[in-house]
């Protein structure tokens, strides 16, 4: 298997997952064109190449109060060209930001909230589904999945 992805990333001339991400945002794009979802969403005009697209986060999920639950929300998700996109970021002023510690605590307080929600099982699903490829994400998903799976046993208990 590791030989097999030696050769692979050789004759790519660079790492499966970037290949994998290039074509994956290639195939994204042909579908958004054929869906003519195509319109930019900060600008209004077409996006004309897969270079200047860029999967834009309708309401920012960066220091908001549900990072995690914005960031992976369909809904919330819209297609800018990529020089609309930094833009809107660089005009909108950041809130203040939290220390590390309470950044965790407040994630875990919310993910205590939506974890059991069944909107977020199905959106967790599919992108697990999505990030089945790589070796690396699938180990620790399956050591935390392990964890919480007995732990909701225990509270169904
Ligand atoms: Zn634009």
């Amino acid at each position: 298997m590791e030989k097999y992805n030696l050769k692979k990333e050789e004759q790519l001339g660079m790492s499966s997952g970037k290949a994998n991400a290039i074509l994956k945002k290639g195939i994204m794009f042909m579908l958004i064109q054929k869906c003519n979802m195509d319109t930019c969403y900060r600008c209004g005009e077409k996006i004309e190449t897969v270079d200047e697209l860029s999967i834009d986060h309708m309401e920012n999920w960066l220091d908001s109060d549900f990072p995690q639950e914005l960031y992976f929300d369909l809904d919330n998700i819209s297609f800018s060209h990529y020089s609309c996109n930094i833009d809107a970021r660089r005009r909108t002023p950041r809130k203040p930001t939290y220390t590390k510690e309470e950044m965790k605590e407040r994630n875990r307080e919310r993910m205590r909230k939506v974890r059991s929600t069944d909107k977020y099982k199905e959106k967790m699903n599919l992108y697990m589904r999505s990030r089945k490829e790589d070796p690396e994400f699938r180990k620790k998903y399956n050591e935390t999945s392990k964890r919480s799976y007995y732990k909701n046993k225990e509270e169904i208990k």
